[in-house]
């Protein structure tokens, strides 16, 4: 167990080191989401621990003055497993913590939320909480919802992929397969089937959609002489265009039945995790916060620029923004083009340079929303767009 009579001697820099050295993955950071809460604590903030029965999740707020708007800040503190913070989730975690506090010091107005949301990387229990928080309303009286992921350039703007995770189990039947084959029907074929169908789907999708579909063979059989009576295959089917990504999942449900149909087999499909969906970007916002960024002399592309890149991967965060004006903000910590969960990102999230962008970005954001809790004008401009199709 860790102490934290010493809470107050956390800065932005300790507690993104602390976090990192913790290295707990999602749905079990106990240390790490207690050490958050405790340095809210003594930061004037009220917790709620467990919140919405999420044991590693938790909502911090502070009100000040009229209470007026509400602004709330999203932290991640999941590393991976086996290799540790690779995503860089312990700067999220300090950056939300952090600019939380710089927030509530620099307002006179406003309500300053800490969400902490647990295992965005999907490896535990409570895989996407983000997803569960924004489906039980807890952004509900919340005006805006800022964040941050460190990667290897600055950013804002930048659109995700929907993606679901699907599970594909097909039963066959045993037989030997020199003395009997004819008794047996082939689990294995059914699924080898259905992993070149999908090939050949590939070539008749729209090509602006993004369509991406990866999948594994994760059982083929026991051995050689026995008919697979089991085959499980493993898919996530992703796009971003979450209404043509509804009609992707179908197709690929016909194309398993097909083949199950073909090969005389049976078969179940299981969703693993839940749907991730796209980004709703927000462009008023995005465009205040970079300008933002460009004031502390930092070189951040335009926003028709960042549309027009390939986006490359999926995130929780996502679900956020189709309930709320959200945005998450990229911020450099390695140099353009670096892996990302790799050993070059595990260490570029506690080296100098992170330390410095992690300080950059706690200024960002909350000056950011200091303008929003003064500037109404720009809140109600951000209000329409989000409304906006
Ligand atoms: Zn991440």
């Amino acid at each position: 167990m860790t102490s934290y009579e010493t809470v107050e001697d956390y800065d932005y820099w300790k507690l993104a080191l602390k976090i990192h050295e913790l290295r707990e993955i999602g749905s079990k950071e106990i240390e790490s989401s207690k050490l958050l809460m405790n340095i809210l604590k003594s930061h004037g903030f009220k917790i709620t621990e467990r919140f919405l029965e999420i044991p590693t999740a938790f909502k911090a707020e502070k009100v000040i003055g009229s209470g007026k708007p509400s602004i709330a800040f999203l932290a991640e503190y999941d590393a991976l497993p086996g290799i540790g913070h690779a995503c860089g989730h312990n700067l999220i975690a300090s950056s939300a913590i952090f600019s939380a506090i710089r927030t509530a010091e620099k307002i006179s107005n406003g309500t300053i939320t800490v969400f902490g949301t647990p295992d965005e990387e999907g490896s535990g229990e409570w895989a996407g909480s983000k997803i569960i928080m924004a489906d039980r309303g807890a952004f509900k009286n919340i005006d805006l919802v800022l964040g941050s992921h460190p990667g290897d350039e600055w950013e804002v703007g930048s659109q995700s992929l929907a993606v679901q995770d699907l599970e594909v189990t097909f039963i066959g039947k045993a037989a030997h397969e020199a003395a009997s084959p004819n008794n047996g029907r082939s689990a294995l074929d059914a699924a080898v089937l259905t992993y070149n169908a999908v090939n050949m789907m590939r070539q008749h999708v729209r090509r602006d959609a993004n369509f991406v579909m990866h999948g594994i063979i994760k059982e083929g059989g026991t051995a050689p002489n026995v008919t697979p009576e089991r085959a499980v295959l493993t898919y996530g089917i992703r796009s971003t265009d979450i209404e043509y990504h509804k009609e992707l999942v179908e197709r690929f449900i016909k194309i398993v039945e097909g083949c199950s149909i073909a090969t005389e087999t049976t078969y179940s499909i299981k969703k693993i995790g839940l749907l991730f969906s796209t980004t709703k970007i927000n462009k008023t916002l995005s465009n205040k916060i970079r300008d933002n960024i460009i004031a502390r002399g930092i070189a951040c592309p335009e926003l028709d620029d960042t549309f027009s890149r390939l986006p490359k991967g999926s995130t929780d965060f996502a679900n956020v923004s189709q309930v709320v004006p959200a945005l998450e903000v990229g911020f450099q910590i390695a140099p353009e083009g670096t892996a990302w969960h790799s050993r070059e990102s595990l260490e570029a999230a506690k080296s100098t340079r992170a330390k410095d962008s992690l300080l950059d970005v706690i200024e960002v954001l909350s000056d950011t929303a200091k303008e929003l809790t003064e500037n109404k004008r720009l809140m109600e401009d951000i209000q329409r767009d989000f409304f906006q199709k």
